[in-house]
């Protein structure tokens, strides 16, 4: 079943990649189908067979020969990889189809096209923002081992807390995170939301010392900060409990 389900992922890897490749520019997600971008020649039901195609075609489209986005292989495997470790996180009871594993789901997809959006192009988009923050408000209701106030409390500390930092120092964090950070804590809750952005300023600040030390990055180089932001909210999401338990074990 878990073979299932990463199979699943990765059938579902397509859709995301072009809804990467064609949100930033106003396309429809829908029309036309899956084309290489070089020769604009429509792509066969083989060619989108995730991974596979990828390793058979050398990473090249089978007519022009144009290089394919190494990304598209990224997003094929992160997605299976996620589907994996979401059938055992969020399935229950232990593992298995369940609203909450379909929740999580759809909040990884929503944060898997957030990540590569803002990587590429600096941009949290509003036409994927909107609908995901949207898409939590309205599970509220539904959503298993978690109040309402756990997550509307979440919601707005994550709001609040990148409201403030956005306010104080606009050059490093923009809206966009302001945004992603409110979506965040409306999926993790209250007190997930702070194992969530803790870990995304760890990994940032980590990462983008590193960048700057290696001279990869230069110190007015922008770096995107929505991809940690997603990396703490689906760690949270699948491991926020277990944090949140440790801390407090620590504390005690
Ligand atoms: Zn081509």
């Amino acid at each position: 079943m878990v073979l299932l389900y990463a199979v699943l992922g990765l059938a579902f890897s397509s859709f995301l990649n072009v809804c990467i490749d064609r949100l930033p520019e106003r396309a429809s997600i829908v029309s036309p189908p899956s084309h290489c971008p070089a020769c604009g020649r429509r792509l066969a039901p083989f060619d989108l067979i995730p991974l596979l195609s990828y390793l058979f075609l050398r990473g090249r489209c089978r007519h022009c020969g144009a290089p394919i986005p190494r990304r598209v292989l990224l997003v094929e495997a992160m997605t299976g990889l996620l589907f994996v470790l979401l059938w055992y996180r969020a399935g229950s009871p232990p593992y298995g189809l369940s609203l909450r594993l379909l929740l999580a789901t759809l909040y990884t997809c929503f944060f898997i096209v957030i990540f590569f959006i803002d990587l590429e192009h600096q941009l949290v988009l509003n036409r994927v923002i909107y609908p995901a923050i949207i898409v939590a408000l309205l599970a509220i209701p539904l959503t298993p081992n978690h109040d309402a106030a756990e997550l509307l409390g979440g919601g707005a500390i994550g709001f609040g807390l990148l409201f403030l930092i956005a306010f104080i120092y606009p050059a490093g964090m923009g809206m966009g995170d302001v945004k992603l950070a409110t979506f965040i804590g409306l999926v993790v809750g209250f007190p997930s939301v702070f194992a969530a952005l803790l870990i995304s300023f760890v990994a940032g600040g980590l990462v983008g010392g590193g960048l700057l030390l290696t001279g990869l990055k230069g110190r007015k180089d922008p770096i995107p900060f929505a991809p940690f932001l997603v990396a703490g909210g689906v760690v949270a999401m699948l491991y926020g409990q277990q944090i949140i338990d440790w801390y407090v074990r620590c504390l005690l």
